[in-house]
């Protein structure tokens, strides 16, 4: 579909923008716009709500209009008050802003319960008292007409009177239910007389005790939309088929508008698992530590892990709006961290595994603090100061005792050039009892120092590296894929999707060290650690122990597994 006028050309095309744009050319809505965001409190935001949030809110944005966030909360075996503030977090973090616009289903119940006694009055709904397995017999099938109820014809008063006493409490769960009464013949099973109010005896975190009876989904979400004055209800596309329920529903009542429901495609990704029940299951089974587990495709758990709002919010538009189901390939939305992050995070020294370096030409006791810059390509972005004494750690892999064919990194003799320093060679090799390398020494060549007559000479390697005694301890938490399997909820018969999980995907390594500088990051502050990869501080840091979580590794390391 062509851009039109309204459309800044540098977005990819979006069929609801084009839709939203023709409408508001036909002069709809008086042009207004307002959308909703509608989760339900049952659990954590994910990844793939964050496209849903996009989408509304940026709809909203780019016409003027306005995003109400409205909490979906007609279902009150599932859903929690922990659940209702993490999302609200979580819609901040990402950048969007509901003002006002704060609503809950739950605000509506008596508008919802008043609107389907007008259903009643005007014979279009009628109480049942059919089994919740009868129902479903009755309704038949895509290949079978459903059969009618045979409460079907019930006298309106006959079902006031039954409704008022669902609400009243006088029946139990299951008992009877309120259904739109439309057509048993339908060739669309969501028209043939769907339930639109149930009995469930259960506590609700807003409303309490107040209601037995509670509203369906199908009835509960446009009579919503109307009464919010919603223009344009964006919706994922299994409920295309519900598109003419909506409407029926909205047609039959006095509301004071009818929404556009406009359906598009869910956001997925290979090696990702977005299913709220699953991640559920992956908490409470333990597999994960909590909902914002940096393993977690939640919004929290990327948050913590150190991803940024604006690359997924980046990678949101990029895949653009479509109205056909597909699988991201999760590559992108990890470029889209990584570019970002590139762009972003100051480059630090960190060293994960230290070997011990002894520089025997550096005077016992000698500090020198070098001005460092964080961009080594922009200085004007900030220096810190580094500490270089006698003794260093380096990277134990950053060492070799026999030197294969391209190593250009340490082993006897070798030289390599610490970053910011000048070139060192290794003149002998310690071990302790075992064997095992325990020590460098080393020399550092003055005349390669930065202002030195030597500052240019070339060394094919350099390496990162930390004043021993000044380096912070740290506990480094590597986090990779959390499923090896690209399509980890398709499981064989007998398996589940907890088999695909990668025991890899969280490795712990005490006795990391990083640079000085660092001794005041909070929680969220996000560096690269140079040669290693992104980090993030972890709120599980102490004024003792900072922990850094690994946010995603310099390069795409499961295309080219070595080079990480
Ligand atoms: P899940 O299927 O993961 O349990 P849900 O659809 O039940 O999610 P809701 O809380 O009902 O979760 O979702 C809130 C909004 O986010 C809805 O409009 C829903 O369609 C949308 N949404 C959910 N998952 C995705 C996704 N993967 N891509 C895009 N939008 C999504
Ligand atoms: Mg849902």
């Amino acid at each position: 579909m062509s851009h039109t006028d309204e459309t800044p050309n540098d977005l990819p095309p979006n069929f609801i923008r084009d839709r939203i744009v023709e409408d508001r050319q036909a002069g709809k809505n008086g042009g207004r716009v307002v959308t909703r965001f509608p989760p339900e409190p049952n659990g954590y935001l994910h990844v793939g709500h964050a496209k849903s949030l996009c989408l509304n809110f940026g709809s909203a944005a780019e016409f003027a209009g306005r995003c109400h966030l409205r909490f979906d909360d007609t279902n009150p075996a599932t859903e929690e008050l922990e659940y209702v503030e993490a999302i609200k977090a979580d819609v901040r973090w990402l950048g969007f802003d509901w003002g006002e616009h704060l609503f809950f289903a739950s605000d509506y119940f008596e508008q919802l319960y008043a609107y389907a006694v007008a259903l009643i009055k005007a014979g279009k709904a009628y109480v049942c008292s059919l089994s919740a397995d009868q129902i479903k017999e009755y309704r038949g099938d895509f290949h079978h007409k459903g059969k009618e109820s045979p409460y079907r014809g019930r006298s309106v008063d006959e079902n006031l009177d039954l409704f008022a006493r669902m609400r009243a409490g006088e029946f139990a769960d299951g008992e009877h239910v309120l259904r739109a009464k439309i057509d048993m013949a339908a060739g669309n099973i969501n028209m043939r007389d769907p339930p639109i109010y149930r009995i469930k005896h259960a506590h609700h975190h807003r409303t309490g005790d107040k209601w037995c009876i509670y509203p369906m989904y199908d009835y509960a979400h446009c009579v919503s939309d109307a009464i919010e004055g919603i223009t344009h209800s964006l919706c994922t596309l299994e409920f295309e088929d519900h598109r003419p329920l909506y409407d029926w529903i909205l047609d039959q009542l006095d509301v004071p508008c009818h929404p556009q429901q406009i359906e598009f495609a869910k956001l997925n990704f290979t090696y990702i698992m977005l299913s709220k029940r699953r991640l559920l299951e992956l908490v409470r089974g333990g597999q994960v530590k909590g909902w914002d587990d940096p393993r977690m495709p939640t919004l929290s758990g990327m948050r913590r892990r150190g991803y940024t709002p604006e690359a997924l919010r980046n990678l949101c538009e990029r895949v653009g709006v479509s109205k056909h189901n597909s699988v991201v390939d999760v590559t992108l939305l990890e470029h889209a961290v990584r570019e970002h992050l590139n762009a972003t995070s100051r480059r630090v020294m960190g060293v994960l595994r230290p070997l011990r370096v002894v520089l025997s030409n550096w005077p016992e006791g000698q500090v020198e603090w070098i001005d460092a810059p964080y961009f080594a390509d922009d200085p004007a972005r900030g220096t810190r100061r580094v500490p270089l004494g006698r003794e260093l750690f380096i990277e134990h892999d950053d060492f070799k005792e026999v030197a294969v064919k391209g190593w250009f990194r340490l082993s006897p003799g070798a030289e390599v050039r610490l970053r910011h320093v000048g070139i060192v060679r290794c003149d002998e090799v310690v071990k302790d009892a075992a064997g095992e390398v325990v020590e460098l020494r080393c020399t550092l060549d003055p005349a390669t120092r930065s202002g030195g007559p030597q500052s240019g000479r070339k060394v094919k390697g350099t390496i990162h590296w930390l004043s021993a005694a000044h380096a912070l301890p740290i506990e480094a938490r590597l986090y990779d894929r959390l499923f090896l399997s690209e399509s980890p909820g398709d499981v064989g018969p007998g398996g589940h999707f907890t088999d695909n999980i990668n025991p890899r995907a969280l490795e712990v390594v005490h006795g990391a060290f990083v640079e000085p500088s660092l001794a005041d990051a909070v929680p969220g502050t996000r560096v690269q650690f140079e040669r290693l990869a992104y980090f993030c501080v972890d709120p599980d840091s102490t004024t003792e122990l900072r922990v850094f979580n690994r946010t995603i590794g310099l390069r795409d390391s499961w295309a080219k597994q070595e080079g990480k």
